[in-house]
């Protein structure tokens, strides 16, 4: 009865002029028309297209490609041996586990915690959430935070922070100069790619130290200007510092909470991704501190409702997973993973020096994994892209991709094996043409 009832209306809704029954047919499915404002997702497969015309016309020739943000070395013995431990449990009745907690499990929190602790950081390992990715995180933390909130991002930036607020409805169009009602920070050669404070009052701010495309990393000073601006105005700072472990000068900060007030107004998310090989295996942590407070909420509500959140959408990340990580934090796993940084650390000063040889002015690479270049004789970063390309058969990233200030610039990765990294060096001294 039930059913012809609604089929009844199904039929009719479409053709009545009834306007009762119009509305019912507004209320159909529709998608989501904010999925077709985004601009991103342009910039790899567009990348991806340009190397393959290139190999279609020079068939044979091999490309070295300094690209992509991802790591290449294999994962360190201590923490395979982690790995293989998470299997192991899963095969014995007395240490098989089904679902976990969704934020993670203690020992995995607590190692993070004590982690934190070393650089004089207390936080309880209730405010860290174990996950399965910092770019999932750093998408759907904004999902607690109002509609109305006002956005602001570093400029050039990793393009997740602002896409995520795209789809959710928090910009209008992309322009030339970006999306319509987001706040773009410049980063430039200036401002050492550390932005001003934002002129009007935002809500939230996203920032991302060491950063990624620019590997320019904040000072102390530079944050407490932002975390003095985001307390004072009850904005909040979304904090993503996925390279920390790249840091290798002892006055920079590895976390925004070494400044003081960050607690209040700050949330921060790593990976295990570029500093254990993790990339394909997939384990991160957020933090939400229970002081963290926002213009209609009192210290505990926020992290009470990214609690909600993950056990709503989330089941935990995977217990074997996790028991590598509990491994890459051991003494072994740490010494092991932080060699490995450092072999990537060593691929940075090679491409830097390369390209400093030559003239080129480079930024970033002393404490992270990424030298962005100035695009030399004023080209533009996809001139420049297809230069390279040409004359070098060496793949990088074009820094417009990243956002408008990213224009002129130019991304290459540290993330490489050694040989490939020096053919690509060598290959840029001998044959590009400036
Ligand atoms: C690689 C990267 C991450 C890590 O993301 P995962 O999902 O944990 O692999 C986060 N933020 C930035 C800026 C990155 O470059």
């Amino acid at each position: 009865m039930r059913k012809s009832n609604y089929s009844e209306k199904f039929s009719i809704t479409r053709f009545s002029p009834d306007p009762f029954l119009v509305i019912e047919y507004l209320l159909m499915a529709r998608i989501n028309t904010n999925y077709d404002k985004l601009s991103a997702g342009y910039l790899f497969p567009e990348i991806a297209r340009r190397t393959n015309a290139f190999l279609e016309v020079n068939k044979g020739t091999q490309v070295l490609r300094l690209g992509i943000g991802d790591t290449t070395e294999p994962i360190a013995s201590a923490v395979l041996d982690g790995l293989h431990q998470g299997v192991k449990n899963l095969g014995n009745a007395e240490t098989y586990s089904g679902y976990g907690p969704s934020e993670g499990v203690l020992p995995l929190r607590q190692g993070l915690a004590d982690l934190y602790g070393e650089h004089g950081v207390k936080l309880d390992p209730s405010e860290f959430f174990v996950s399965d990715g910092a770019k999932s995180d750093s998408a759907n933390i904004q999902g607690i935070f109002s509609e109305d909130c006002v956005i602001a991002v570093q400029d050039p930036a990793y393009p997740v922070y602002v896409d995520s607020n795209v789809i959710a409805g928090r910009t209008g169009e992309a322009t030339d100069s970006g999306y319509e009602g987001l706040v773009y920070m410049p980063c430039t050669e200036e401002n050492g790619f550390f932005p001003e404070l934002p002129s009007g009052k935002v809500d939230v701010i996203y920032i991302c130290s060491p950063n990624n495309p620019t590997g320019a990393v904040a000072t102390k000073e530079q944050l407490k200007k932002f975390v003095d601006y985001a307390n004072a105005h009850k904005a909040v700072i979304l904090f993503d510092s996925a390279y920390a472990s790249f840091i290798t000068d002892p006055e920079l900060p590895r976390s925004i909470y070494e400044i003081d007030g960050a607690e209040t107004c700050a949330i921060e998310m790593n990976s295990f991704s570029k500093t254990a090989g993790f990339t394909g295996v997939r384990l991160a942590w957020t933090i939400v501190p229970k002081t963290l407070m926002t213009e209609d909420s009192e210290a505990g509500k926020v992290h009470a409702l990214w609690t909600r959140r993950q056990n709503t959408f989330f089941n935990g990340a995977s217990n074997i997973v996790q028991a590598g990580g509990i491994a890459a934090l051991s003494a072994k796993g740490r010494e092991q993973t932080n060699a490995q940084v450092g072999f990537y650390l060593e691929n940075a000063r090679i491409i830097n020096d390369g390209l400093k040889s030559l003239g080129i002015t480079t930024y970033g690479g002393g404490n992270a994994p990424y030298v962005w270049l100035k695009t030399p004789g004023g080209l533009t970063s996809w001139e420049f892209f297809d230069k390279l390309l040409n004359e070098c058969h060496v793949v990088g990233t074009p820094g417009s991709g990243f956002g408008p200030a990213g224009e002129g610039f130019f991304r290459l990765s540290a993330f490489g094996h050694r040989e490939n990294v020096e053919k690509a060096v060598e290959s840029i001294k001998d044959n590009l043409k400036i």
